[in-house]
């Protein structure tokens, strides 16, 4: 592991906050802090992920060795580590926030691969920031469990992402008030090492222009270009408005695709604040974030978000574009003229409009979107709402629907409520009908269809009750259950023998549990 390589080029190139240390504190003039990871009491390896390990060429032998624990549990760094927390403002529920930065995630340093890929290692959980504000920059182990997994998982569903190298125990107590009521408990801490080529979000641009800091947000811009977005400088040039432009258009592109994945699998991120998108458009910050069940478009699985709902399932486009449009407010003093961003703005319509076309094609197996399919689908969305069936099994069976003659057998297991399905199956049996001379239209092969439909409608997600389940086993100090769930998540479209139990129903027992249908920011 001591021949991992650093090339910080964050720390390297930007200025700095001339204070060190977790002193909590306003940063003026500069983008990051320099601040150490706070040792813990026994760091102990929970999980990892071999595939990040092997991204990053860390051997099994490393991640064995008694140093891994101590390096990823925040008790020493490696040669070439300059550890830093940034500083970075947002939008929060749609107001302004001002500053919020890393209050508990501490970057080590960027290392870059045998292959000359440059990879961020992010400690969260390592201690407290300068951006701690009143709270510990501690996590606890069900949301560090909750992270590991998703990030890995979301991967593995081809959904842009951060990744996660490692999960560890810190054998340390942190107090949380899960539901801030009033009821405080202790719970074990954890730290996961986060991996992505960079973490800077929306929020770290809208900090220094808030502040009227032009200067500072453009060398924030033309250092974001140069090391993330090189291929642009060669088509533009370097320092030009119009290399700008095919950036920010770029930034809206990449955020267009990603949540048209995550309408895709059923994924609710719970939390876009501005602070939480990132300008790479990777899915980033797992909190209280949930998969789609029983299909709702109105479903948000964070309670501090239950009453305005803003960021429910069915929401998460417009979201991303008034966060672009932040985004957007602040990059107005690099352009001579905002042109440039009402275009990337558009792109982002263009894009998203695009890509929810192909995933109505895809997941419905039809050669591509033609006039009416979004109609088709519509109305398949609301049958699926009103009949409370489970997104995830209704798309993957319904590649089983012999369409010689549909009928609803093969989707029976997808149904939460009897009465509701008896009550919705003609309407169901029009749709089927209708489904099948649509896709007699296009003369694909059945077999053809149905490996079309099972690449973009996965098998396994990470059900909100699953993670709850190895959640309990970990708490109760057997870790197993955490790896069998990565070993089914990195394979979610194939059909996995013996497997079953990981592609059911939420069970109802889960229906209305902490940490299966209700999660909070607080973890
Ligand atoms: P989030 O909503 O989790 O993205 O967090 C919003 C802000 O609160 C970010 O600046 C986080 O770094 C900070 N934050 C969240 N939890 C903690 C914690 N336990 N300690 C310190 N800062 C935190
Ligand atoms: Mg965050």
């Amino acid at each position: 592991m001591q021949a991992l390589s650093f090339d910080n080029t964050f720390v390297r190139e930007l200025p700095a906050d001339p204070v060190t240390g977790p002193g909590r504190r306003q940063v003026h003039g500069a983008l990051y802090s320099r601040v150490q990871p706070t040792p813990v009491a026994a760091p102990r390896l929970v999980a990892w992920s071999r595939e990040v390990a092997e991204m990053l060429d860390i051997s099994p032998a490393d991640i064995e060795s008694p140093a891994f624990a101590q390096v990823f549990g925040g008790n020493a760094l490696l040669d070439g580590m300059q550890p830093y927390a940034a500083n970075y403002g947002g939008h929060q529920f749609g107001n302004w926030a001002g500053q919020l930065g890393d209050g508990r995630a501490i970057t080590l340093g960027e290392t870059v691969n045998a292959r000359g890929e440059r990879w961020e290692l992010q400690l969260k959980g390592a201690g407290p920031t300068p951006y701690s504000r009143t709270a510990d920059g501690r996590a606890v182990l069900r949301s560090s469990i909750r992270e590991f997994l998703c990030s890995e998982a979301m991967h593995h569903l081809g959904v842009p992402t951060t990744r996660a190298l490692s999960l560890v125990a810190t054998g340390e107590p942190v107090v949380r008030d899960m539901f801030y009521d009033g009821h405080p408990k202790s719970e074990p801490g954890a730290i996961v090492c986060r991996v992505a080529p960079s973490f800077i979000r929306f929020g770290n641009f809208e900090l220094p222009t808030s502040r009227d800091d032009v200067g500072l947000m453009n060398k924030l811009i033309d250092f974001t270009i140069r090391r993330d977005f090189p291929e642009l400088i060669c088509a533009n040039g370097e320092g030009s408005e119009s290399v700008r432009a095919a950036w920010f258009a770029q930034v809206c592109e990449r955020t267009a695709r990603m949540v048209a994945h995550w309408m895709r699998v059923g994924f609710v991120h719970g939390v876009m604040n501005t602070d939480n998108m990132s300008i790479l458009g990777l899915t980033i910050d797992y909190g209280p974030y949930g998969w789609i069940d029983d299909f709702d478009f109105d479903w948000t699985p964070n309670t501090t978000d239950a009453q305005g709902r803003r960021y429910r399932f069915g929401q998460q486009a417009q979201i991303a574009y008034w966060n672009l449009g932040q985004l957007a407010n602040a990059l107005v003093p690099a352009f001579a003229s905002v042109d440039p961003l009402h275009a990337g703005l558009q792109r982002f319509v263009d894009v998203f409009t695009e890509a929810d076309r192909g995933n109505i094609a895809a997941k419905l197996g039809l050669a591509a979107c033609l006039d009416g399919d979004e109609e088709l689908m519509q109305a398949l969305q609301a049958l699926l709402q009103e009949a409370e069936a489970d997104m995830t099994l209704f798309f993957r069976a319904l590649s089983d629907v012999d369409l010689d003659s549909p009928d609803m057998s093969p989707l029976g297991h997808a149904f939460y409520d009897e009465t509701k399905q008896r009550r919705a199956g003609p309407a169901f049996a029009d749709w089927l009908q209708r489904y099948a001379a649509r896709v007699r239209r296009d003369g694909m092969p059945a077999a053809q269809r149905r490996s079309r439909m099972h690449a973009a409608n996965p098998r396994y997600v990470l059900r909100n009750y699953l993670a709850q389940q190895a959640i309990d086993r970990a708490e109760q100090g057997d870790d197993a259950g955490i790896n069998e769930l990565l070993d089914v998540l990195r394979r979610p479209y194939e059909d996995q023998a013996g497997r079953d139990q990981f592609a059911r129903r939420r069970p109802d027992w889960a229906r209305n549990r902490a940490g299966c249908s209700m999660l909070s920011c607080s973890s």
